[in-house]
């Protein structure tokens, strides 16, 4: 169990204390200068201190990767665990502990590869958790692999001759699973959309999957250059129920009015390539939360320990 790593808190447990973002990081990342998954970081503590989550009432599961860093540079129980599989482990700890606030980090590898079966059913099964996943585009930490979301030709250490497949775009599949209820898109560039969207997410009861176009200034610097150099290549959802922030407009002339509750406009959005889109695809906040339908009533001790003594009396001999 060497690749299981628990962050225990440093701060004091005062719940009338007012924490400020900087409260919320351990230490600094170790991620390459420029890497995208230092945005991401600094929205998320952004997130957690307007809501004043204490740090002892929620969680951070990752997978493996880059982004799966992220629970040891957040003040908040972390649990650091293996390929593929954060979402599970993310399901049983919200449904044993439901008090928590729990969230997930994954990358592209880790998600759409190895857990692409656990991403399918956890959404599917809409646990109360806010998924983000860091798409680079790129295995990074091992160090420039063909990943699902790899663009088709783009050169690696396992294709060098350019990646065979057309990517995998991991909002059409989430959008394609029975009882989505949270899909949106932002990018680690564009920090006010992308801390919006965290927000969104977190307000969401069910499963909130955001990806976040990231960059990788060591392996895929190129994937996102052209975006980033001219904001009129991209689109904005915008819709009262949707994500949107200050000073948004001036940056992106091209807005499209969408509304998030038609999942059919959804996934048509989701599959165009015209250009890239930010914003809430989809949600619907009525959809049915697997850890409520699920939930365990309170069991005491005694209880357990007679149901213990009931199942081990079947195999007496
Ligand atoms: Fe970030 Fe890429 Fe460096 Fe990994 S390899 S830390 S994703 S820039």
């Amino acid at each position: 169990m060497s690749n299981i790593a628990i962050s225990l808190l440093d701060i004091e447990d005062d719940a009338s204390q007012c924490l400020v973002a900087e409260d919320y990081q351990t230490r600094v990342g170790k991620w390459c200068a420029g890497c995208g998954d230092f945005g991401a970081l600094n929205a998320i503590k952004r997130l957690l201190a307007k809501e004043q989550l204490q740090p002892e009432k929620m969680a951070f599961v990752s997978g493996i990767g880059c982004s799966s860093r992220f629970p040891h540079y957040v003040n908040a129980y972390g649990f650091h665990g293996i390929h593929g599989r954060a979402l599970t482990i993310a399901t049983g700890l919200k449904l044993t502990r439901p008090e928590l606030d729990v969230f997930v980090v994954m990358g592209d590898g880790d998600c759409t590869s190895i857990g692409a079966g656990h991403w399918i059913h956890a959404t599917r099964y809409n646990p109360n958790l806010t998924v983000l996943l860091l798409d680079n585009n790129i295995y990074g930490l091992t160090k420039n692999q063909t990943s699902p979301t790899t663009p088709q030709g783009y050169a690696s250490n396992t294709t060098p001759r350019g990646s065979f497949l057309p990517a995998l775009n991991p909002l059409q599949a989430t959008l394609g699973v029975s009882n989505a209820s949270f899909v949106a898109q932002t990018a680690d560039w564009v920090p006010a959309h992308l801390y919006a969207t965290l927000q969104a997410a977190y307000e969401h009861p069910g499963f909130s999957f955001v990806r976040i176009l990231q960059r990788c200034p060591k392996f895929t610097s190129d994937v996102f250059a052209e975006q980033i150099k001219d904001p009129d290549l991209t689109e904005l959802l915008v819709h009262e129920n949707g994500v949107d922030a200050p000073g948004l407009d001036k940056l992106f002339k091209a807005r499209r009015e969408h509304d998030p509750k038609d999942i059919d406009a959804a996934r048509a959005l989701a599959q165009r390539t015209d250009k890239l889109r930010l914003g809430m695809f989809f949600r619907n906040d009525s959809f049915p939360v697997y850890d409520e339908i699920r939930a365990v009533p309170p069991v005491t001790v005694e209880d357990k320990i007679a149901r213990l003594n009931k199942e081990f009396d079947r195999y007496a001999v």
